[in-house]
This record gives structure tokens, sequence and C-alpha cells, in this order.
């Protein structure tokens, strides 16, 4: 799992440096799955349930699950990319946001704000502590900035399969659900809303959108819980170190 982990978090460096403005976000897909197949791991996304990509490209008020197709990146969008890849049969997923260039200062405070949240919830993930524990961080950590927290999709157990058990919502009550012990390994992923935090469906049936059309970011992390401080499987260069 850590190989997988190292795969997804590499790939996302090299995608969120290569993104710009008048790219198209069928172009990030291509990068994704070169990169993930050179590093010897297999992407995990494509065929999942029918969908039709290797990588999730989801912007401005797109939540997650977009399609990469056709659509001009411009400068001032933000782009969550949710990538996963499987290793000698064990699962890596991760998703980051970034800015296509200069972004506004409400764009690059949500994006704070949900790396944050991530955050939060990994500082929660300690053995002995409960799940809940976990998702009232997340939750707490967003909604006192005033921002929601998107409620229709969670985290989510990993290892040999990519959504294993327990669900993870970003939302719940200290000190309820079950114990964390040593070894489990978690994807923990914040959904931060400028607004509301209700989802609709878009029209090609993947396309995850805020209801009210406000912004929304994705961060995730796949982690394992250890004696102390989580593991995080998926850090990129220079975070969490
Ligand atoms: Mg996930």
């Amino acid at each position: 799992m850590r190989q997988a982990g190292r795969v997804v978090a590499t790939v996302l460096d090299i995608l969120s440096r290569r993104l710009k403005a008048g790219m198209k976000t069928k172009e990030l897909d291509i990068i994704a799955a070169e990169e993930v197949t050179r590093l010897g791991a297999k992407p995990s996304f494509k065929g999942y349930r029918g969908f039709p990509a290797n990588l999730c490209v989801s912007v401005n008020d797109e939540v997650v699950h977009g399609i990469p197709a056709e659509r001009i990146l411009r400068r001032g969008d933000i782009v969550s990319l949710d990538l996963g890849a499987i290793f000698k049969g064990f699962q890596g997923d991760a998703a980051v946001t970034v800015g296509v260039g200069e972004i506004s200062p409400k764009a690059g405070e949500l994006v704070q704000t949900t790396e944050g949240a991530l955050e939060a919830g990994i500082a929660a993930a300690r053995p002995g502590a409960r799940l809940g524990d976990i998702s009232a961080a997340i939750q707490n950590y967003a909604e006192s900035r005033g921002y929601s927290v998107v409620r229709e999709y969670t985290g989510h157990g990993i290892g040999r399969q990519m959504h294993e058990e327990p669900q993870i919502p970003n939302f719940g009550l200290a000190g309820t659900g079950p114990m964390l012990e040593k070894g489990m390994a978690l994807a923990l992923e914040p959904m931060v809303n400028v607004g509301d935090w209700h989802t609709r469906v878009g029209g090609d049936q993947w396309t995850v959108l805020t209801a009210d059309g406000s912004l929304s970011a994705h961060f995730e992390h796949t982690i394992v819980i250890t004696d102390g401080e989580a593991e995080v499987l998926t850090a990129r260069e220079g975070v969490y170190a």
C-alpha cells in the first residue's frame, strides 16, 4: 500500500505542476494514465462501476467524479484531481485541488480550508479514538470557518479494494462509531463547499455539482493508523514530511 500511495502522490504532483490555462481536462487524464503505468502501477478508476476515465477532474462548482473531456481550463479555475492506482494488488487513493494560475482570494481560502479539514481529520485518526472523532474534526474545521461539508459522499476504508468498510462521513459526532485500531487503512476525503452542502448529479450521470452553484474543493489522503500519528501513504513531496 505504501508503494501504491507513493505512485498516486507522485502522479498528482506531476499533474499539479503540468496543469495550465488552455489545457483540455482530457489531457490530464492521458498524463495520469501514462505516469501511473510508467511507475509500474495501474489506474484503478477506469471501469470502476463503468467510470470512463483514469482520473476524476472536477472544476469550480463540480465537487467530485468529473469526467475529463473537452473542457478547457481557464485562469482562475480551481481543479480537483482525484486519482487511484493499484500496485501489486493494493490500492492508493488521493485528491488535491489546485488553482489554474492566479485564483480569487475566496477560492484560495476554500482550498486552504479544505486541506486544513483533511489535516484535522488525520490528526484525529489515532488508535483508541472513534471513527466519529475523524468526522467531527473535519466538520468542525470547515464549518467553524463558514463553509459546509458535502454529506452525500464519504471517505472509506481501503486495501485490496478501493472502497472498503467503513464509510467515513465528513460530518458526525465525536466519541461515536467504531474504535480505530493500529493497522487500519482509511481514505479521508473532505469535500467542502462555499455555499450549501447539497449536491446534484450532472447530465453525464457522474459529475457531482453543488446544488447552489457555489465553488467546491476536495482533498484526500490514504492513511494508516499507527501507535501515534497516522502514517500518510499518499503524502506529496515536502508535505507531511
Ligand atoms: Mg476515495
